[in-house]
């Protein structure tokens, strides 16, 4: 059922989106399990189709401002062999395009591939510069060097390009997170570093929600010195102050704090900003957000319409009631929050 005209006009644009493009990878993560059968997804065999794909560009066109940006996410978005064509296609509808990448499949020649589709940015994952540290991380060896070797391609092939380094601060690999941020902001090939907080692992029981970080088999992941690694955010701080390439805001730097000390309180005052989300799984679902339930598929349903819907709009009062510290709400979307505004 659609939502009255006089609604739709205090309806927000989509501030945020990305296509979860396909949900296997080849990488062993020990923070994601991804690449064992994701217990969320019943039907992997039936999933959109390229025509599918586009309609819902096509379909975006209408509610989003000029140089909107469609990020494409996993699994491992380079897995998906036709991902480059949709790419070109957003680009030639006037796009700005982002893939979030691990880097195992950036050769020489898909850089050039890259280059050739009009991709706007990349988000490569290095949570170290210690070549054993990422590797035990990404649980395949050799994945280090990839990622050096894809910077290099990507440096040498894609004009007008951006290459964004993501690191997730866990235990393990904390002690060189500042030097990460000093080796980015020194390479001229590299234009940002993103920081991130560890979360409950994907593919991990739902049960764990409330206290991931005490379960044996994760805690690994988690801060053992809460003290130690807010100081280390704290020196994140200093150095974006000095005019580091450090990406994140400032708010969402204060907030890793907060939720590092205390991950079971949600970390805003202000609601959750994912109201103004679209996501789009691997077969098609479409959501506000992945905590509740799908408002679609883009295989039956236009994207607009269901973003118009009143489906959607029964999602976004529960968004903005819930308190979850989620991967989307602190590591993908965070918007300002009081006394913090966007800086
Ligand atoms: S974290 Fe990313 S690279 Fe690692 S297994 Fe999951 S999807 Fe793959
Ligand atoms: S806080 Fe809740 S509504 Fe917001 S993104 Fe996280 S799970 Fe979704």
């Amino acid at each position: 059922m659609q939502v009255s005209e006089a609604k739709k006009k205090l309806m927000p644009k989509p501030g945020f989106l990305c296509f979860g493009i396909v949900d296997n990878c080849m990488l062993r993560c020990k923070m994601c399990y991804k690449w064992k059968e994701d217990i969320l997804v019943e039907n992997h065999t039936n999933v959109p189709t390229m025509a599918d794909w586009k309609r819902s560009v096509d379909s975006l066109k209408d509610m989003t401002d000029p140089g909107f940006l469609i990020n494409f996410g996993g699994g491992e978005a380079l897995m998906k062999k036709d991902l480059l064509e949709l790419v070109k296609y957003c680009h030639d509808q006037g796009f700005r395009t982002n893939i979030a990448t691990n880097a195992f499949l950036i050769d020489e020649d898909m850089a050039k591939r890259i280059a050739d589709s009009g991709l706007d940015s990349v988000n490569i994952s290095l949570d170290s510069l210690d070549e054993k540290i990422h590797d035990y991380l990404r649980g395949v060896p050799g994945i280090y060097k990839r990622v050096m070797n894809a910077i290099e391609y990507l440096d040498k092939h894609c004009k007008n390009f951006e290459i964004e380094i993501c690191s997730v601060i866990y235990n393990i690999n904390q002690d060189g997170i500042i030097d990460l941020a000093k080796w980015a902001n020194s390479d001229s090939r590299i234009n940002w570093i993103v920081f991130m907080v560890p979360m409950q692992p994907n593919n991990s029981p739902d049960y764990l929600e409330h206290n991931w970080w005490e379960n044996k088999e994760y805690d690994f992941l988690w801060s053992k010195d809460t003290d130690k690694t807010c100081a280390i955010i704290d020196e994140l701080l200093n150095l974006k102050s000095q005019g580091f390439k450090v990406s994140n805001q400032v708010c969402q730097l204060e907030a890793f704090k907060n939720y590092l000390r205390y991950p079971g309180s949600f970390v805003k005052k202000s609601p959750c900003n994912l109201d103004k989300a679209l996501h789009v799984s691997a077969v098609g679902d479409i959501f506000i957000c992945y905590g509740w339930e799908s408002i679609g598929n883009i295989k039956a349903h236009d994207l607009k319409e269901r973003w118009y819907s009143e489906d959607a709009d029964n999602i976004r009062n529960k968004v903005i009631s819930c308190t979850r510290n989620c991967h989307f709400l602190l590591n993908c979307y965070f918007e300002g929050d009081y006394p913090f505004g966007l800086e």
